[in-house]
């Protein structure tokens, strides 16, 4: 089987990456900016500090600090006015996953002119678009080295899955320094985000060699920083661990694939706004249970790459320990039940419950799962996790 592996063409990592900005931007020639970012990253004065940085060296900038939490088709088109009105020639993401997805849906935008929901799916967007140099500010969804990009259709509230190589960004700048600030529930819940990348990357049925190597060291150095990181907030060591972690998680997922997590998840954040970190660690004990039998060995893998057993254990054993394991992990990290999210209560969520399975399963990110559900199966599985 052949396999297409497809990451950013320049990876800078490490304290003090965020600072070779200017050097990036001027060897992809880019004169005008647009910088994509947040309310947050806006008055923390961080998107200040970088617009002072790129004007010093002579490259213009247009500022654009309106995406939201889970961004929207709405953010995207104002982010294209703003590229339009600035006249600029590339796009710079400062933020966490929602910065930088919409970052990439504006360039890609700038060069390919269907509605945004034509390139829902895998492999739909024709023509790369304006360069994009990236800076996650979390640790985190990985975006900055995948070909993904989530963006909300409002229309049909749906949280839309655009998978193409013309997303990627051609530079991501990692630099862990920038998570340091990061509060201890962003903390916990980016950072099983960044475990159910490396889990899913490696229980995929289209898992490769390639993206399990990446994906089983994503397991272990969550396993071996985030409780750290999250109790501690300013131990660099944890911090750069889980940077790492989310930077092969997301190259991992991103050549391989998600599955049910991810599917049953994005439903549960374009209905009940619950951020996307918080819905995957809410779902990540109960699916991993209901797929231990469709790979019983790889799941074992994934509870010895996490130290949850040693290397004699039984792969049943191992996958007992491993559910068992990630719900503890849950509990210590302080992640609520799903019943316990904000916004979200059980009239809603039963009327919902039809519209998200169905949502799940045309995402597509069921089919990769270790045990393909059906809707009945999905509708069950909400359940449990509540
Ligand atoms: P986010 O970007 O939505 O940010 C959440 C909040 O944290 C914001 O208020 C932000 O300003 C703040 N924040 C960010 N960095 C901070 C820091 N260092 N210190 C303090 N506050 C900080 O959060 P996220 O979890 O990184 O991104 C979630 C989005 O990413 C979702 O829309 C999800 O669908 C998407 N996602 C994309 C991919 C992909 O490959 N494209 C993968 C996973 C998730």
């Amino acid at each position: 089987m052949i396999s297409h592996f497809d990451v950013p063409a320049a990876l800078v990592i490490g304290a003090g990456a965020s600072r070779e900005v200017v050097p990036q931007l001027r060897r992809i020639g880019a004169r005008r900016a647009l910088l994509v970012t947040d309310a947050f990253m806006e008055s923390s004065g961080r998107a200040g500090g970088v617009v002072r940085e790129l004007e010093q060296a002579g490259i213009a900038v247009a500022l654009f600090a309106g995406v939201q939490p889970d961004p929207t088709d709405g953010n995207v088109r104002d982010g294209l006015l703003a590229f339009a009105g600035g006249k600029c020639d590339a796009v710079v993401a400062l933020g966490g996953g929602s910065s930088i997805d919409a970052a990439k849906a504006i360039a890609m935008m700038t060069a390919n002119d269907q509605p945004l929901s034509q390139y829902q799916g895998s492999h739909k967007v024709p023509r790369a678009g304006a360069p994009l140099l990236v800076i996650p500010t979390t640790a985190g969804t990985g975006s900055e080295v995948t070909k993904v990009a989530v963006i909300t259709d409002t229309a049909r509230n749906v949280k839309m899955m655009m998978l193409d190589r013309n997303l990627l960004p051609q530079v991501a700048l990692i630099d862990y320094e920038l998570s340091l600030s990061m509060p201890p529930s962003l903390t916990a819940h980016v950072g099983v985000d960044t475990l159910t990348h490396g889990v899913e990357a490696y229980v995929s049925r289209k898992a490769s060699a390639l993206t399990d190597t990446l994906a089983l060291e994503c397991v272990r150095l969550v396993a071996e920083n985030l409780e750290a990181a999250w109790s501690e907030p300013s131990n660099r060591a944890a911090r750069e661990g889980m940077m790492l972690a989310a930077t092969l998680g997301g190259m991992a997922f991103s050549n391989s694939s998600v599955a049910l997590v991810h599917g049953m998840s994005r439903p549960i954040g374009a209905v009940f706004h619950v951020p996307h970190g918080l819905s995957n660690a809410v779902l990540l004990p109960t699916v991993t249970r209901f797929s231990l039998s469709g790979a019983p060995g790889r799941y074992a893998t994934v509870a010895r790459a996490m130290r949850l057993c040693g290397p004699d254990a039984s792969a049943e054993a191992a996958g007992a320990l491993l559910v068992e394991g990630l719900e503890r992990l849950n509990a210590r990290l302080k992640v609520p039940r799903l019943r316990e999210c904000h916004g979200i209560e059980r009239a809603g969520f039963d009327a919902a419950v039809g519209k998200m399975a169905a949502d799940a399963l045309a995402s597509g990110s069921p089919q990769n799962n270790p045990v393909v559900p059906g809707a009945e199966d999905i509708i069950r599985l909400y359940g449990e996790a509540w």
